[in-house]
């Protein structure tokens, strides 16, 4: 049995549960319990609050664990980052007042910096060699400034609309951010080959994710010109129509690329575009 640690809510418990979901565990009960097991995995979740993950897992109490690299990187504890999983990406920012004039990095000595990450600001601010005041909060760091209370913060960045509403701008990223699983540095081999077959699901599933499985008929004198635009991942699938002259051509793209080729295969004479989602791929 494997134990993983999970955010008991937020942002990054709806997408870990969303994977595990994908990954085919299904749970044993909905409700609300501090742990609950998989009905048809070697696995149980330990929801916890997230500044507890990192610490949880290198301490044994969970084996594993999915959490913010933010987090993670700012509780320094034992525990192997063993994969990063792409989503609840954000960034860990310096931001100051909008209406402030900012001269580069050195604007920040001798200031007053509110933030929920310490550890990672200090670190930052002792390898640029800059001299300022952490003023650590944990909730609403973005009000700090408004309130008289630092003269700029240190925080999670997203989309940035938080900062505009508190009339802050954001003038250095410091480090990026995304959900990451983490492992204790010893797993016994039963709970490592879980793992592995854990870890084999997800990159499954996201093998799957931004492709699309996309058919279309084509017209038999441009079928190589078509297959030449074509930003797929293998040879595609070529079987002849009913119709004399015409083809059914399949193939697997990214979906970000296929709109830059769209065009040029409707030039090209192709007709009967589809694109349908894929579940799963196994390479
Ligand atoms: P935004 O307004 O989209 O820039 O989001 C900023 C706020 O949302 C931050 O102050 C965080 O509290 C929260 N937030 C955004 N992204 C994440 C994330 N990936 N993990 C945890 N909190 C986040």
């Amino acid at each position: 049995m494997l134990r993983i640690a999970v955010q008991t809510k937020g942002r990054l418990h709806e997408e870990t549960m969303l994977l595990l979901a994908e990954s085919g565990i299904k749970l044993e009960s909905n409700k609300r319990q501090l742990l609950v097991s998989a009905r048809n995995f070697p696995l149980e979740i330990l929801f916890l609050r997230d500044d507890d993950i990192p610490q949880s897992v290198a301490d044994g109490v969970a084996d594993v664990g999915i959490v913010g690299k933010n987090e993670f990187v700012e509780k320094a504890q034992k525990a192997t980052l063993t994969k990063e999983l792409g989503f609840s990406k954000c960034r860990l920012s310096l931001a100051i007042p909008k209406a402030v004039n900012y001269t580069g990095l050195s604007w920040f000595e001798g200031k007053v910096i509110a933030t929920s990450y310490p550890g990672i600001l200090r670190s930052f601010l002792d390898e640029k060699k800059i001299k300022a005041e952490i003023h650590i909060i944990t909730g609403s760091v973005e009000i700090a400034p408004g309130i008289g209370l630092a003269d700029a913060i240190f925080d999670i960045v997203s989309s940035g609309s938080t900062l505009v509403t508190n009339h802050l701008k954001e003038v250095e990223v410091v480090m990026k951010s995304e959900a990451v699983l983490i492992a204790h540095p010893k797993l016994n081999t039963e709970k490592q080959s879980i793992l592995d077959e854990l870890l084999f699901r997800i990159e499954t599933v996201q093998m799957a994710e931004d492709k699309k499985y996309v058919l279309m008929n084509v017209p038999a004198e441009n079928i190589e010109r078509i297959i030449a635009e074509l930003p797929g991942m293998r040879s595609p699938t070529v079987m002849p129509l009913a119709k004399e002259g015409w083809y059914s051509l399949h193939v697997v793209v990214e979906e970000k690329r296929f709109w830059d080729v769209i065009g040029k295969l409707k030039a090209l004479g192709a007709e009967g575009i589809l694109t349908i989602p894929i579940e799963k791929m196994i390479l």
